[in-house]
């Protein structure tokens, strides 16, 4: 909690960020909302962000909200017409939201529709066998690669609406400014870890961005995309490396299923070693609008503080 009030304070503005976002995912009334862009973003790191950015000229609608999995989410009827009613919809891209695909290539050809992680080099992206010919879309997980992206949506809007781009140029420099004191505030925790015990397993493969910027060892039950259900054989590959490494603590993640890594803890436990669940991450969803996790900082902050004190607690034992 100290370490959470500490980040808090290093960064000022974000509480009120994250309660303007927690206003603008609600329907506006015409009046507030009028000569303001409509901006629509799929998941809620991107809205979190747009917000923050945009500020007092954007309106931003967030589609997918806390405990919403990106991979399977299907557009509803009334998100679709937000989108057609959209100035800008900003989406992750590298085929996380991978059934919204065609509405995004569709949508694109009526009115602005951006990729957010589309200026990230691609040497820096990874490229899982796994995930069939796509790079792995969880960048948000290396906040040094999410500056991108927040670079895109003010270069976004800065274009579409010169006017204003004065104000989304500051905005963005203040917000990327918060990025590098959240980043060396995540490599100030890991560094309390022994290095032995830098190990991360959650439900899903969401973590190899972190662990390679982090300097983690990561391994997650279901793949890449949760769309591939994990397999019995997934399940015993984990206990047996749970259980060879005496690992003593696993995470589960807001917007999978929860089943899924009690199972590994079930097994582990029949082979008479026990890991305990360290903790709930938020991997693919931020928590609930207007909270501190509901927004991008809070999330990362709240990660970071749950896997080093998971892991720290677990080696006193
Ligand atoms: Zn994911």
């Amino acid at each position: 909690m100290k370490q959470k009030t500490r980040i808090f304070e290093k960064l000022g503005l974000v509480l009120s960020a994250a309660i303007l976002l927690g206003c603008s995912n609600k329907q506006e009334s015409g009046s507030e909302s009028a000569g303001r862009a409509k901006v629509v973003a799929t998941i809620g790191m991107i809205a979190d962000v747009a917000t923050v950015i945009g500020g007092e000229h954007v309106t931003v609608h967030g589609l997918m909200g806390p405990g919403v999995d990106p991979h399977l989410y299907k557009a509803t009827p009334s998100d679709v017409q937000a989108l057609q009613a959209a100035d800008i919809i900003f989406y992750n891209g590298l085929h996380l939201e991978a059934k919204m695909g065609e509405l995004f290539e569709k949508m694109g050809q009526v009115r602005t529709t951006v990729a957010v992680t589309k200026s990230i080099p691609e040497s820096l992206l990874f490229s899982p066998e796994a995930f069939a010919g796509h790079h792995d879309p969880h960048v948000w997980f290396d906040v040094t690669l999410w500056k991108y992206a927040a670079g895109e949506i003010a270069r976004t809007l800065a274009e579409k609406y010169p006017d204003h781009a004065p104000e989304f140029n500051q905005n963005a420099a203040t917000y990327l400014t918060q990025l590098d004191t959240l980043h060396a505030y995540v490599l100030e925790q890991i560094e309390r870890v022994p290095s032995e015990q830098r190990i991360l397993i959650t439900a899903h493969d969401a973590f190899n961005y972190f662990g390679h910027r982090y300097g983690f060892e990561v391994a997650g039950l279901q793949g890449i995309s949760t769309q591939a259900e994990a397999g019995t054989k997934d399940v015993q590959d984990l206990v047996n490396l749970i259980v060879d490494r005496e690992i003593r603590a696993i995470f589960v993640e807001s917007s999978v299923p929860v089943k899924n890594i009690k199972a590994v803890q079930e097994g582990v436990r029949a082979k008479g070693w026990n890991v305990e669940v360290g903790g709930e991450l938020f991997s693919d969803a931020m928590g609930d609008a207007g909270s501190f996790e509901g927004s991008y900082i809070g999330m990362v902050t709240h990660n970071i503080d749950t896997i080093v004190s998971a892991l720290l607690e677990s080696g006193h034992d």
